[in-house]
């Protein structure tokens, strides 16, 4: 779960990388990072409004941008990376995770290799230098046709930009024009929020090189798209746009196709927010049950002096149930997920202590059962509920009156199509 950003040739790239980060922050809240003209860096512990505020201002017309979540190595591990290797110095930042990185990290070693960090992000460049070329982007053509998954990259070197995706397309990625330059972000989204134009998506198994000569593209490996479904169900912003189009109206359809399936029946319909909203719009239409605002989310927790003690105490501050809305009512809560439970079944006892009639839990996706190798932090499997415990368990676990889960084969219909990774839905990991 990290988000990547790159400007090209656009004057004060600070302020942009600034802005296009703080546009994908939802993919990434431990710590923010970036490289500019010349390898100057700043990176922090933190949000992107703490760590690249006014005053740490650097000058430059081109960089890269992270935030992160940790998935591999160390959570006080902070990117970009930077490696002086053999073909020249570059600074990485990279989306994914490499599944086999530890099998690669072992081998380097043995090798002589010296690696400055526990990032599985570093193999790139350690591939690059080893590159049987002595020209830059031929090494690092070389370095990702090696390295099957999972990643969406930016590099930036002393006179190139470098925008790439493995050849399953695992994570997002995506550039337009600017002003007179470039600029790149996992989502789409991103780019239309600060005014940029002719977006394109960075093609899975594609190399895109930003230098003073225009852009250049170099596909390295064939394709095979297997792209993330979560980002589609979870991750990844309403207003973003993947190959199958937009995610809003992706996770309206799960919320409709889930109706369909389940024909669950109830006197309202309320959305987990902000996570169900799109899905609970869409269970609502097709329904005709009225959506509710039965729960109010509180935006300013992370503000809080009173530290909550307990999860139950967290969710009691994050999710303010609104009792003359709930009281004596059969409710639909509609959320996208269910990871380990604790939330779900904390929420349940929210709304009956709150005088729901009954509570009723209707989740537009299937249950997770396995890991993702490939990037996003879905727990570990003895974590997940539904990788313990049966659907009836899981019900009798949340104390819930009902329980239904969109299918698979719901999911695939309400995203358009299925050319898509499904592994921790349904234990077929692509690679
Ligand atoms: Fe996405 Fe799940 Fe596949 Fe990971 S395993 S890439 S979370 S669909």
């Amino acid at each position: 779960m990290c988000g990547i950003a790159g400007v090209w040739n656009v004057e004060k790239s600070y302020n942009v990388l600034h802005d296009l980060l703080l546009g994908l922050q939802h993919r990434g809240q431990e710590s923010v990072g970036i490289v500019l003209e010349d390898f100057k860096m700043i990176k922090s512990k933190g949000l992107v409004s703490q760590v690249l505020s006014e005053s740490n201002f650097l000058p430059g017309n081109c960089g890269i941008g992270h935030v992160r979540y940790s998935t591999y190595g160390s959570n006080t591990e902070i990117q970009p990376l930077i490696g002086i290797t053999s073909k020249g110095k570059f600074a990485i930042a990279h989306n994914g995770n490499i599944p086999d990185a530890e099998s690669r990290i072992n081998s380097l070693v043995e090798k002589g290799s010296v690696f400055n960090s526990t990032l599985d992000t570093e193999i790139f460049l350690h591939y690059i230098s080893l590159a049987p070329y002595s020209d830059a982007i031929l090494s690092i053509q070389w370095a990702f046709s090696r390295i099957p998954s999972a990643y969406s990259v930016v590099i930036l070197g002393k006179d190139k930009l470098i925008a790439a995706r493995d050849r399953f397309g695992f994570r997002p990625l995506f550039y337009g024009r600017y002003k007179n330059g470039y600029v790149i972000a996992s989502e789409d989204s991103v780019l239309y929020s600060i005014g940029a134009n002719q977006i394109v998506e960075v093609l899975p198994g594609e190399i895109v090189i930003f230098s003073d000569s225009g852009i250049e593209k170099v596909k390295y490996a064939n394709t095979d798209v297997k792209f993330c479904s979560f980002e589609y169900i979870y991750f990844s912003r309403p207003d973003s746009n993947f190959l199958y189009g937009n995610v809003h109206r992706a996770r309206y359809r799960m919320g409709e196709i889930l109706f369909e399936e389940s024909n669950m029946a109830g006197d309202i319909v309320i959305p987990i927010l902000d996570s169900g909203f799109s899905g609970a719009l869409g269970f609502s239409a097709a329904s005709k049950i009225p959506i509710e605002l039965g729960l109010m989310r509180n935006r300013y927790l992370g503000r809080s002096f009173i530290m909550p003690e307990n999860r139950e105490e967290i969710i009691r501050r994050k999710l303010v149930p609104i009792p003359e809305v709930i009281k004596d009512k059969e409710v639909i809560i509609i959320d996208d997920s269910i990871v380990r439970g604790t939330t779900m079944k904390q929420i349940v006892k929210m709304l009956k202590e709150n005088g729901a009639r009954k509570v009723k839990v209707g989740i537009h996706s299937p249950p997770v059962i396995g890991p993702c190798p490939y990037g996003i932090d879905t727990s570990r499997k003895n974590e997940l509920i539904a990788n313990q415990k049966s659907i009836g368990e899981i019900l009798n676990e949340i104390n819930a009156d009902e329980l239904h889960y969109l299918s698979v084969e719901g999911l695939k219909k309400a995203i358009g199509g299925d050319n898509l990774c499904l592994g921790c839905l349904n234990l077929n990991y692509p690679v």
